[in-house]
């Protein structure tokens, strides 16, 4: 390894900006990282751990590429066993994963299923427990971002899928696994900078990012009565397969990133140490917070 997630850097220059890469191809839902190699770094060559989630049990959803594959990696590498969710068409994705996991040293269990469906929901948590021998990290971190330019292109199944997705799946998650958490179990979410300044083209996609925030903020003060933590990260514009699989315009894909006051788009594996430190004990007293990785995109 001759860098990894600790060594000093620029984080201008850390990773191409817009104007250093060729244009990203465009996919269909749900998208393969296979596809864009180039393009995304889930950390596989530079994340280090130290132990700081040592015996852990780890459930995370969508976690056969982007953000949640450089989480299931860093977990792993920290000493964590790793369940990880995903739609059964990601399964070429979700391999690379696991072998990643198991290289760690660790166990990985492999769940696939469709969150919108309540039952696979539930059957996820039981699977996840009954393979990983229990369960005290979940991460809901699975999501589905489809651009609409007009609220009439906004059709009812792409509005329901989003909600069902992005909302119903991480409450019918949590659900099934809170009787699971032992008291110190860290729950972490994804909303998204969208959450905040939502894009004229993401009404469905923003308005589950801002319901994500006040889910989190809400059983964060339920739940830690229990001895469980809950908070979420929101991630700024990340090179995922995610929005090259009708997230984005063809347009807006080629200056992806080029906005936030880094100039460049951020990769998985920089959002993997916040992941780490809200699932790990040295986060005891933080609850209900909002971790913003946006590449200084402000947030409140
Ligand atoms: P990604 O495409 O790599 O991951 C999303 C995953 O969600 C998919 O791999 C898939 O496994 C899962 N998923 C989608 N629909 C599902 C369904 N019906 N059932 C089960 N699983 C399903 O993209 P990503 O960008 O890493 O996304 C991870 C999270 O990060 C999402 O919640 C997304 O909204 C959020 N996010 C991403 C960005 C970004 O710029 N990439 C920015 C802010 C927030
Ligand atoms: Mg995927």
């Amino acid at each position: 390894m001759s860098r990894d997630q600790y060594t000093f850097t620029d984080p201008r220059t850390l990773y191409p900006t817009p104007d250093q890469q060729p244009d990203p191809e465009t996919q269909g839902e749900p998208g393969l990282q296979e596809a864009m190699r180039d393009f995304v770094d889930i950390g596989a060559e530079t994340y280090r751990g130290s132990g700081r989630l040592d015996g852990r049990k780890a459930l995370i959803t969508g976690a056969d590429s982007g953000i949640g594959a450089a989480v299931a990696v860093a977990f792993a590498r920290e000493g964590a066993d790793v369940a990880i969710a995903y739609l059964p068409e990601e399964e070429e994705d979700a391999r690379l994963v696991v072998d990643l996991i198991e290289k760690s040293g660790r166990v990985a269990a492999a769940i696939p299923g469709d969150l919108k469906d309540e039952g696979y929901c539930a059957d996820l948590v039981a699977s996840a427990v009954e393979k990983l021998g229990g369960l005290d990290i979940l991460v809901n971190n699975a999501g589905k971002q489809v651009y609409a330019e007009k609220l009439e292109d906004l059709t009812d199944e792409n509005f329901d899928d989003t909600l069902k997705t992005n909302v119903y799946g991480m409450f019918w998650v949590t659900r099934a696994a809170v009787p699971h958490l032992p008291p110190g179990s860290t729950i972490i979410n994804t909303t998204s900078v969208q959450a905040y300044s939502p894009s004229p083209i993401l009404v469905d996609y923003a308005t589950t990012k801002a319901s994500i925030n006040a889910f989190t903020k809400a059983t964060a003060q339920q739940l830690a009565p229990r001895g469980i933590r809950v908070n979420a990260v929101a991630p700024g514009p990340i090179w995922t397969p995610l929005q090259v699989s009708k997230g984005q315009p063809k347009d807006a894909l080629e200056e992806f990133g080029a906005h936030t006051p880094l100039g460049r788009a951020g990769q998985p594996a920089e959002l993997a140490p916040a992941y780490v430190f809200l699932a790990s004990a040295e986060s005891s007293y933080v609850i209900g917070a909002t971790l913003s990785v946006t590449g200084g995109m402000p947030t409140p």
